[in-house]
């Protein structure tokens, strides 16, 4: 059976939304540096010099559509502008290079340019980390495909970092194996995302995030120098220097190709669920089983609301659905553990096919869209809090989102779980004086977006939650790092320092400080950037 590679049938990216008519323009014109020698983006001399430089090394396109669905990810906020056919910030070209050594080229480039290079992939982030904040050059790395090599004794498998999730999964199936990530953004979303942005996928409390299957990287440095990290389990050579990469989103090198772990196709497949009386027994029935080792694949407990929506509950209760997949004796001792905990905690049987309904409609996005579309403000937000602080963060973001003039509802579920806490995910809508797209409720709009982020992320700091437990960092949160951080921040501004001096890759992005120019989000309290 021929690779994707070789059928070129090959997954691409979706774009979040349509664009409203007219000419697709920049929402924020951010200044290019000028150079009067011809260097750098400030004159005709230096576009043209760069677009003939890159052009010698593989694909460049600077097709205004191209360059559009370039400048935007699924960062809902963007998704309403886009309504308004703006994006946040065009490039000036898109270069598509086809392997390791072109990437090295283009990497150069843009450093003898002095130009910002950001590379994007699915452009499925939902925090603007992929927009080309200050234009310059995208590197979509999509070109960069396929399943390289699988050792199936070690169960490693060897994979361009522009592979999206179907394409991988489909080619080690064929080795009856499984890396077993499977973002809500699967279908979506590339392998070198999944590590840029230190993701989760659905079944990450069996098999992990994907910190923890990634046995090494191809990194692309900001200077051009290639390097490889990893290679074998467990290492003792000193920091691990694929942590440095996982979760950099990006700005502090190019991931080329990743070396992951896969597990052997499960034999068998169990499911349960419950409703709890409250969403605070649930959360401790997940506890208890996650302390007794009992780590089922899918652990999931909606509150009241959720349960309400979606699975069936009856406004008051929560669902917890649970489904695990391994050997069948593994599998029955972890069902039985959950089922054991859920019933000191007061659960009884809920249908089974809640299960099947969540398998069938998991990724299923067309609310986002519709609700966008009508005028309403809505995004998501997951952290992780540590199982002593889960009742507090549940209620403190709850409480704090529901005090901002203009929100209309709050909800959650909890969603990964770890031996000492677990990802709590909330869904917040809130909604301006009128459904009209237009400059002015546009701007009320991002008025709530902002006022209800504040609310929900400096209560989930407040409660004892983290920052983010897998949408990353990108734009949106970056206002929050250093009180997220506190002076462990700076180790990551040295780090950027001392990989990237001049700031070539996707600058302004995770909090980081940047000369490239003024930040343009959030905007400023003199509206620069409305
Ligand atoms: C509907 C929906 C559901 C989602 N569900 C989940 C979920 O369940 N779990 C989860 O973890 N995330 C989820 N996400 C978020 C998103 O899909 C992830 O962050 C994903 O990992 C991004 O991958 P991408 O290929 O789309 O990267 P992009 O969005 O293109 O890029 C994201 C960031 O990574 C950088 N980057 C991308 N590739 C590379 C590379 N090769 N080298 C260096 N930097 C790179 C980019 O510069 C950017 O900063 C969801 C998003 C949507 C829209």
């Amino acid at each position: 059976m021929p690779t994707p590679s070789e059928t070129n049938k090959r997954t691409q990216p979706t774009p979040p939304i349509a664009f409203g008519g007219g000419v697709i323009r920049s929402r924020w014109k951010v200044a290019a540096p000028s150079d009067e020698e011809g260097v750098g983006l400030g004159s005709d001399a230096g576009v043209i010099a760069l677009l003939r430089d890159l052009a010698a090394v593989c694909p460049t396109s600077t097709e205004h559509l191209t360059l559009a669905e370039h400048a935007r990810d699924w960062w809902p906020l963007a998704m309403r502008w886009a309504l308004q056919s703006q994006v946040p910030q065009l490039p000036v070209v898109v270069a598509s290079p086809r392997n390791t050594e072109e990437v090295q080229r283009v990497v150069r480039i843009c450093a003898a340019h002095d130009v910002p290079l950001t590379v994007t992939a699915g452009r499925s982030g939902v925090s603007g980390a992929s927009i080309p904040l200050f234009g310059g050059v995208v590197l979509d790395i999509n070109d960069l495909h396929g399943v390289v090599s699988v050792d199936h004794q070690s169960g490693v498998v060897e994979v361009m970092a522009g592979t999206f999730g179907p394409d991988l999964e489909a080619e080690v199936a064929r080795h009856s194996l499984t890396v077993g990530h499977f973002p809500q953004s699967f279908d979506i979303s590339t392998v070198g995302g999944w590590v840029a942005c230190l993701g989760a996928g659905q079944f990450s409390t069996r098999y992990g995030k994907i910190d923890e299957m990634v046995v090494g990287l191809e990194v692309v440095l900001a200077d051009g120098t290639i390097i490889r990290t990893g290679g074998a389990p467990a290492a003792a050579h000193g920091p691990d220097l694929s942590s440095l990469f996982i979760g950099s989103e990006g700005t502090l090198g190019i991931i080329t190709r990743v070396w992951l772990r896969a597990h052997d196709l499960a034999p068998t497949r169990r499911k349960a669920a419950y409703f709890f009386p409250t969403f605070s027994a649930g959360v401790r029935a997940m506890r208890e089983a996650i302390r007794a080792d009992a780590t089922p694949a899918v652990l999931r407990l909606y509150d009241a609301v959720e349960s309400q929506r979606s699975h069936g509950g009856d406004g008051r209760n929560s669902t917890l659905i649970v489904l695990d997949d391994g050997d069948r004796e593994i599998v029955d001792a972890t069902l039985a553990v959950v089922e054991r905990c859920a019933r000191t905690h007061g659960a009884v049987d809920a249908p089974q096919e809640r299960v099947d309904h969540w398998l069938a409609h998991r990724n299923d996005t067309s609310g986002l869209q519709a609700l966008t579309h009508k005028g309403f403000v809505i995004d998501t937000m997951e952290v992780a809090a540590p199982w002593s602080k889960m009742d507090q963060v549940y209620g403190e973001v709850c409480a704090a989102v529901s005090a901002v003039r203009g929100a209309r509802s709050v909800s959650a579920h909890v969603s990964h779980s770890y031996l000492d806490g677990a990802c709590i995910y909330f869904t917040f809508v809130g909604q301006i004086s009128s459904r009209d797209i237009n400059d002015e409720t546009t701007t009320e709009h991002q008025d709530l977006y902002l006022a209800l982020w504040d609310a929900a992320q400096r209560a989930a700091l407040h409660a004892g939650g983290n920052l983010a437990h897998h949408h990353g960092v990108g734009l949106n949160r970056g206002r929050f790092m250093r009180e997220a951080l506190g002076d462990a921040f700076d180790v990551l501004v040295r780090m950027k320092q001392a990989l990237d001096p001049n700031d070539l890759l996707n600058p302004g992005k995770l909090g980081l400080p940047t000369a490239r120019g003024e930040m343009a989000f959030p905007p400023s309290p003199n509206g620069m950037a409305r």
